[in-house]
C-alpha cells in the first residue's frame, strides 16, 4: 500500500467521514487505529474472546466483536520494512535491537544469562567481490575523494571511460551504478545474491573447523569445549549486492550458561572467521549456462566487541544499533523494489535506474520470485538458536503486557478473585487496509508518535555512552 506523501486530510474532516460510516462507533475506530500506532495497513478481525477460569474451566465472560460498534478489531500489519509501514517497522527495529543486545549483554528477564557478556564475541562484516567498476563515494576524514581517478585515462571495449573524476555527493543516484553497464557482470551479481544464504550457511559450517585447526583440536574435541552462535543481518550496498554484518559469540559446551575454555579468545575467533570466509565457496550454474563460483570478496572486517570501545573494537550498543537499523531496510535502498514482480514487463516499466533494471532482469532469469530484490531471497535478520530469545517470544511478551492493560480483563478478574483467568480468542480475518479517511487519521497518529519517540531517542542519546569521557 502506498502512503500518500501529501499532507493528510484534516482530522475533523476525516472524523466526519468516519461518523457517516460508523455512526456512534466512529470514536472507537479512532481508538482502534491509535492502538495499532497508526499502522498503514492493519488487519480487521471479527469473532469472539472467551475468558474462563483456569482451575474450574467455568466460562466467566464472553466478548464478541458483533456486540460492539464498529463490529471488528484491528491488529497491526507487523511489516518489517520502513518503506511499507513506519510504525510496525519501528517496533521490529526495537525488537531487533533488543534481541541482538541481549545476546551481548544477557537479559535475565528473558532467559539469557548475564554471563554471556564475558564470552568472546566478534563483529564481522563480509562483502561480495567486485562484479565490475561502479561509481562510488569515498570519504576520507572530512574530504570526499574522486570516484575513480586511478591509472591512465582509458576506455573499455564499449568506448566508455574507465575514469570518473567526480566527487559524488551523498544522494547522487550514480553511486553504485556501473561505469559501463555492458562490462558489468549482472548475471554474476544476481547469482551471488541468490546464493548468499548458502554461502552464509557454509561459512557457519566451516567456522568450527577453522577454530579447531587453530587450537590443534579435532572438531569433535572442540565441541566438548566450545559452541558457536550468531546473529546476522543482510544489508544492500548501493551497487545492489547484499553483504552481511554478524555477531558471532563463543559459549561453553552446554550453551550460553557455560563459559568456553580459556584459549578460545575473541582474537582466535576473529582469525577463524577470516580463514573460514576466505575458504568457503558455492558453485552455481548461471542462467547462461556459465559455471559461477560464489565466494566472499576481499573486504572482510572482523573485530572484537567489548563493553567499552578499545583497540579498534566496537561497542555492544553500537553493534546492536547497526544490526537493528539494517534489519528494517530492503532492496529499495539500493534502487530495487519492495514487492514482488508478476510479469517480466514490470521490470521494463519500473521507475528504477538502468543498473537496477539490468540487475533485476538477471535476477528474473535466476528466479522471478526474487527479481525485485535482485535475487536475494529475504531473511534479512537470522540468528542461531542459542544466541538469545526469538522475535516470537518478544511479541508474546508484548501481547501479554497489553492484555494485562485491557479493562475488560480487569472486570473479569474482579468477578473471579483468586482464580487464574485464561483467554481463548476465536478471531478470524475480515480484511485489511484503511479507507482514505482512516488513513488520514492513522497518519496524524504517526506524526504524534514519531514526535514522542524522537523525544525518547534524544533522551537516550544524552545518556553517557561507553567509551566517552566519564
Ligand atoms: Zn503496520
Ligand atoms: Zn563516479
Ligand atoms: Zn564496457
Amino acid at each position: 500500500m502506498l502512503v500518500a506523501a501529501s499532507r493528510p486530510a484534516s482530522t475533523p474532516a476525516s472524523l466526519a467521514v468516519l461518523t457517516r460510516r460508523y455512526g456512534a462507533g466512529a470514536p472507537r475506530v479512532v481508538e482502534l487505529i491509535r492502538r495499532t500506532g497508526g499502522c498503514t495497513s492493519p488487519i480487521r478481525l471479527v469473532g469472539e474472546s472467551i475468558a474462563a477460569s483456569a482451575s474450574s474451566g467455568e466460562v466467566l465472560a464472553r466478548r464478541s466483536t458483533d456486540a460492539e460498534a464498529p463490529g471488528f478489531v484491528l491488529t497491526e500489519c507487523g511489516n518489517r520494512r520502513a518503506s511499507r509501514c513506519p510504525p510496525c517497522s519501528e517496533i521490529y527495529r526495537r525488537d531487533a535491537y533488543f534481541l541482538v543486545a541481549a545476546g551481548l549483554t544477557g537479559s535475565e528477564a528473558k532467559g539469557v544469562p548475564a554471563s554471556v557478556a564475558s564470552h568472546p564475541v566478534v563483529f564481522a562484516t563480509l562483502t561480495a567481490p567486485s562484479f565490475g567498476a561502479v561509481h562510488r563515494r569515498v570519504v576520507r576524514g572530512e574530504r570526499v575523494l574522486r570516484c575513480r581517478p586511478a591509472g591512465q585515462v582509458g576506455q573499455c571495449e564499449h568506448g566508455v571511460s574507465t575514469q570518473c573524476l567526480q566527487r559524488h555527493a551523498g544522494g547522487d543516484l550514480r553511486i553504485g551504478q556501473a561505469l559501463c553497464p555492458d562490462c558489468y557482470d549482472y548475471e554474476a551479481a544476481a547469482v551471488w545474491n541468490a546464493a548468499f544464504g548458502s554461502l552464509w550457511r557454509r561459512t557457519v559450517t566451516y567456522l568450527p573447523r577453522e577454530l579447531a585447526a587453530l587450537a590443534r583440536l579435532s572438531v569433535r574435541a572442540l565441541r566438548s569445549q566450545v559452541r558457536m552462535t550468531y546473529a546476522k543481518v543482510a544489508e544492500f550496498q548501493a551497487r545492489g549486492v547484499v553483504h552481511v554484518h554478524t555477531v558471532i559469540r563463543l559459549d561453553g559446551p552446554d550453551g550460553p550458561e557455560t563459559a568456553p575454555t580459556a584459549w578460545a579468545t575473541a582474537q582466535r575467533l576473529a582469525e577463524a572467521v577470516g580463514r573460514a570466509a576466505a575458504r568457503v565457496s558455492v558453485t552455481v550454474q548461471g542462467s547462461s549456462g556459465r559455471e559461477l563460483i560464489v565466494r566472499w570478496g576481499e573486504q572482510i572486517d572482523v573485530r572484537p566487541i567489548s563493553p567499552e570501545l578499545q583497540n579498534g573494537g566496537v561497542s555492544q550498543t553500537a553493534v546492536a544499533g547497526y544490526i537493528a537499523k539494517y534489519a528494517t531496510k530492503d532492496a529499495q535502498i539500493a534502487g530495487g523494489l519492495d514487492r514482488r514482480l508478476r510479469y517480466l514487463r514490470q521490470i521494463e516499466l519500473a521507475d528504477v535506474t538502468d543498473h537496477a533494471r539490468r540487475l533485476m532482469s538477471s535476477a528474473w532469469s535466476v528466479s522471478p520470485r526474487w527479481a525485485h530484490s535482485f535475487g536475494f531471497r529475504g531473511h534479512f535478520l537470522t540468528k542461531g538458536r542459542r544466541y538469545s530469545m526469538t522475535f516470537r517470544a518478544l511479541r508474546g511478551a508484548r501481547a501479554a503486557f497489553r492484555e494485562q492493560a485491557d479493562p475488560w480483563l480487569a472486570q473479569v478478574r474482579a468477578k473471579a478473585p483468586g482464580s487464574d483467568v485464561v483467554i481463548v480468542r476465536a478471531l478470524r480475518y475480515a480484511g485489511s487496509g484503511l479507507s482514505a479517511a482512516e488513513q488520514a487519521i492513522a497518519a496524524s497518529i504517526r506524526v504524534n508518535e514519531v514526535a514522542v519517540s524522537n523525544r525518547t531517542a534524544a533522551w537516550a542519546l544524552r545518556a553517557p555512552r561507553p567509551g566517552s569521557a566519564p
